[in-house]
């Protein structure tokens, strides 16, 4: 037996994976599948991203590569949490903090929109995580519902760092198309280069308008009429979205960058001012069991 074939069975025996035992499936991305996960001694639960790695393009194993260091310097309430990468030679697992609430395109679609007082309080952690990756220079860049995750007591988790991307200064261009056109701001379509707050804030917008209202912004048939209506930012406000969440999104929503609100004027905003922000302020939390063991 080579020595290869040796440390991958000692990896994977049985349905076990390093000090992991695979327990459940959890669902598919396009290179990944995701499982359910029990660490041997702790029994903290997690979710073990899989991948393929023969089955990886150069361009693919960048964006890993991106993911990885992005989620390891990522550690804040609001953020899936990279305990751990096990590597075989053919196979790599992330072992993420488990979110075992669902995502939170699948709750609007399947509950309709959210309640004026839930869309706040996930709004605010939502925001509360985009500050801290910010302030690190971490841009996400595919801000959308599917990876808002929530825990099984409601937290917000942001998952999915897969194009996120780490900038020398919040004032650096950036020139890659990424994340999904529905919230994919006008720059991404009208420029050559781009900054990454914005791009991030913009989603954000979009994402705000999803929760209060259950309808996304832009919807269109085709591209060609979706970049249309984003880069007109033509969109309606429901008349029964409370007045200072549509200046919010208005705020939010403007074509020009430069003009968009900031992180900042957001935690200001009238819409948001009764919601308090442990999180922006709460020093890390204190480790877990099996945070301890892996320090
Ligand atoms: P793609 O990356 O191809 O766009 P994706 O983002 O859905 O697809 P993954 O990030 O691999 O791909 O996720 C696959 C599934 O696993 C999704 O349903 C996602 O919600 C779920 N998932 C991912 N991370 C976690 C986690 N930490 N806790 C619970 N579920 C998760």
């Amino acid at each position: 037996m080579c020595k290869d074939e040796k440390t991958i069975k000692e990896l994977i025996i049985g349905r076990r994976v390093g000090f992991y035992k695979v327990r459940g499936e959890i669902g598919y991305g396009t290179f990944s599948r995701v499982k359910l996960a029990f660490h041997a001694l702790t029994k903290d639960k997690v979710a073990l991203k899989i991948l393929d790695r023969t089955r990886l393009d150069a361009q693919t194993q960048q964006l890993l590569s991106r993911e990885i260091s992005s989620m390891e310097c990522l550690q804040h309430p609001n953020v899936v949490r990279l305990y751990e990468v096990v590597e075989t030679p053919s196979r790599l697992f992330l072992v993420l903090e488990y979110a075992g609430g669902g995502d939170l395109h699948n709750r609007i679609c399947s509950e309709g929109k959210l309640c004026d007082n839930t869309s706040k309080i996930t709004f605010a952690q939502i925001l509360s995580a985009v500050k801290y990756m910010h302030n690190l220079n971490i841009i996400h860049r595919d801000l959308k519902a599917e990876n808002v995750l929530f825990t099984s007591d409601g937290c917000v988790k942001v998952a999915d760092f897969g194009f996120s991307t780490r900038v020398a200064s919040r004032g650096s261009a950036l020139d890659t198309f990424c994340g999904s056109p529905p919230y994919a701001a006008p720059e991404l379509f009208r420029d050559d280069s781009y900054l990454g707050p914005p791009v991030d804030v913009w989603a954000m917008g979009v994402l705000l308008f999803f929760m209060v209202t259950g309808t996304m912004p832009f919807r269109a048939d085709t591209m060609g009429k979706l970049r249309r209506c984003i880069m007109e930012a033509s969109y309606t406000i429901p008349p029964w979205v409370p007045g200072p969440c549509q200046r919010l999104i208005r705020g939010i929503l403007k074509p020009l960058a430069a003009e968009r609100y900031a992180v900042d004027q957001m935690l200001g905003c009238d819409w948001l001012l009764p919601v308090e922000f442990p999180w922006a302020l709460a020093p890390p939390e204190p480790p877990g069991p099996l945070q301890s063991l892996l320090e």
